[in-house]
């Protein structure tokens, strides 16, 4: 237990590497999984003479995201040298931006989902600017020449286009933290400017946590947990260091400033350097790139090309359908699931968008990610689903004949169906007429004495068993309200 009550306090940096084919500064191939350093031009290699040109499609990829969070894109951003030395950076200085970030400012918003409620929250983001990657050590498995145990440096990763999105220290706890990172990843893949795959490590965010007691106004001393590449590392690394500076506090300890790493097999985060100031970096413009100048006409071009934002979906499905922000939230987490969706409605009709959401979140979700969770290829094509709902919500068969057909749909795979002449063909209408389900009923009754007297003896639980004969006896396709009525009205006597 602690001893008082502290605040969290969170900003990520999150590293969205850009889906462009070749590098930020050299036409060499960006593609993953490569022969080690055959995707090298020479400003990768550092070769002397070597000069750097800036990729137009990084460019835009920045003015898209820009754009997206509402953010300010500068006309003129300067490219820098940020000096160190490390085995992968062949350069000695790694190139980015510095005093004059290509995007500042702007807002994303999501669903928080803390003690059970779902509310909409925002963070402001600081900036956002585009530097290259560095490449990879190679420590595990490398034998040098002489079979001796070596490290490796393959430098295909250097020069990979890197947008460095960072946030204002406004995040309160890890769950936040962690909801802000989803929608942030959910919308680099939206916009089409980053492919997500974070085992890749296309999408890996730092996050800086610090401690205060509630009511103090200065915040605390943080730490930089650096490279996590999951959502539950994310979590589990900052709920595992706030607990330590806690701690650390309260024993009479106090935090020092510094870098840590998350080690997921032990669960904690552990020291790696202490920190370093940005003067240590000797940050200077690089000589060898002019300012990047952006014009108006070329943010009107990109501006014109962006697709709805997921935000914007989110709030047309609240206003315009009456959908909860967590359905909404839940429908918009990719462009794939959101084109479902609105598809399912052009055919369902919009009266019924909440039984389409509870479809789509239910039995479909399931189905796909029975199938490895790839919702550009539904088990179910949207036309079809949407006509099948129609069905249910009409009446023409019930909800369990429907589930039972979506399953059936869903396992042979086949796009195009006509579901009211599959309805025909199987006989699975619907059974609405009273009459037939009196005289069905009626038969129950009459070969069911023994439970009849139990029942109005007050044995109310066989109200099932005489539902179930019913339904039995209809192949299923009673419908279940009108049923429900019937044999209680009957059972009444
Ligand atoms: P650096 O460039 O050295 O990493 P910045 O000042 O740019 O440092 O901040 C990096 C990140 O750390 C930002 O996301 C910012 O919101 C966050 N941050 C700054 N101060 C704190 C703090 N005391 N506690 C938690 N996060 C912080
Ligand atoms: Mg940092």
């Amino acid at each position: 237990m602690h001893t008082m009550n502290w605040e969290v306090v969170i900003g990520l940096e999150t590293h969205t590497q850009l889906s462009t084919s070749s590098k930020i500064f050299s036409g060499a191939s960006t593609a993953f999984g490569a022969q080690p350093n055959s995707h090298t031009a020479p400003v990768d290699l550092a070769l002397p003479g070597s000069l750097p040109v800036l990729n137009r499609g990084a460019v835009e990829r920045a003015i898209r995201f820009g754009l997206a969070i509402g953010a300010t894109i500068a006309p003129v951003s300067i490219f820098a040298r940020k000096n160190y030395f490390y085995p992968d950076l062949p350069k000695g200085y790694q190139i980015s931006q510095y005093e004059l970030p290509v995007v500042v400012g702007g807002t994303v918003s999501f669903v928080v989902e803390e003690a059970g409620k779902a509310t909409i929250r925002t963070v402001n983001l600081t900036r956002a600017h585009l530097e290259e990657d560095a490449g990879k050590s190679l420590h595990e498995d490398f034998v040098g020449l002489h079979g001796e145990k070596s490290t490796g440096i393959d430098l295909n990763r250097a020069g990979t286009p890197l947008l460095e999105i960072v946030t204002e220290p406004e995040m309160r706890s890890s769950a936040e933290a962690v909801a802000y990172a989803k929608a942030l990843h959910s919308l680099v893949m939206w916009l089409g400017i980053c492919d997500g795959n974070m085992q890749e490590g296309s999408f890996r965010c730092d996050a800086n946590v610090s401690v205060r007691p509630v009511g103090q106004k200065e915040f605390g001393t943080r730490c930089e947990i650096k490279n996590l590449n999951s959502f539950r590392f994310m979590q589990q690394a900052i709920d595992y260091e706030v607990e330590r500076q806690i701690a650390l506090i309260e024993d009479g300890g106090m935090v020092m400033q510094q870098t840590r790493l998350f080690d997921s097999d032990r669960g904690e985060t552990r020291a790696m350097r202490s920190k370093e100031d940005a003067h240590d970096y000797r940050y200077f413009p690089d000589p060898d790139l002019p300012p990047l100048v952006i014009a108006a006409d070329w943010i009107a071009r990109v501006k014109a090309e962006m697709p709805e934002l997921p935000s914007v979906m989110r709030e047309r499905l609240i206003a315009d359908y009456g959908l909860s922000p967590y359905d909404a939230q839940t429908l918009t987490a990719s462009k794939d699931t959101a084109r479902y969706f609105d598809d399912v409605i052009a055919r369902l009709g919009a009266t019924h968008a909440k039984q389409a959401a509870n479809w789509i979140m239910g039995d479909v979700s399931a189905a796909v990610n029975e199938r490895g969770g790839d919702w550009s290829q539904p088990p179910v094509d949207a036309p079809t689903l949407g006509a099948l709902i129609g069905r249910v919500v009409d009446g023409k068969i019930n909800a369990k004949q429907g589930k039972a057909l979506f399953a059936e749909l869903a396992s042979s795979a086949q796009g195009g169906i006509d579901i009211d002449a599959l309805i025909t063909e199987r006989g699975l209408e619907q059974i609405s007429d009273s009459g037939a389900l009196e005289t069905a009923i009626d038969d129950i009754l009459a070969n069911s004495l023994s439970q009849l007297t139990d029942y109005r003896a007050g044995k109310d639980k066989l109200f099932g068993y005489f539902v179930g004969q019913a339904m039995k006896a209809t192949g299923g396709k009673a419908n279940p309200q009108q049923l429900n009525a019937l044999l209680k009205a009957k059972l009444a006597g």
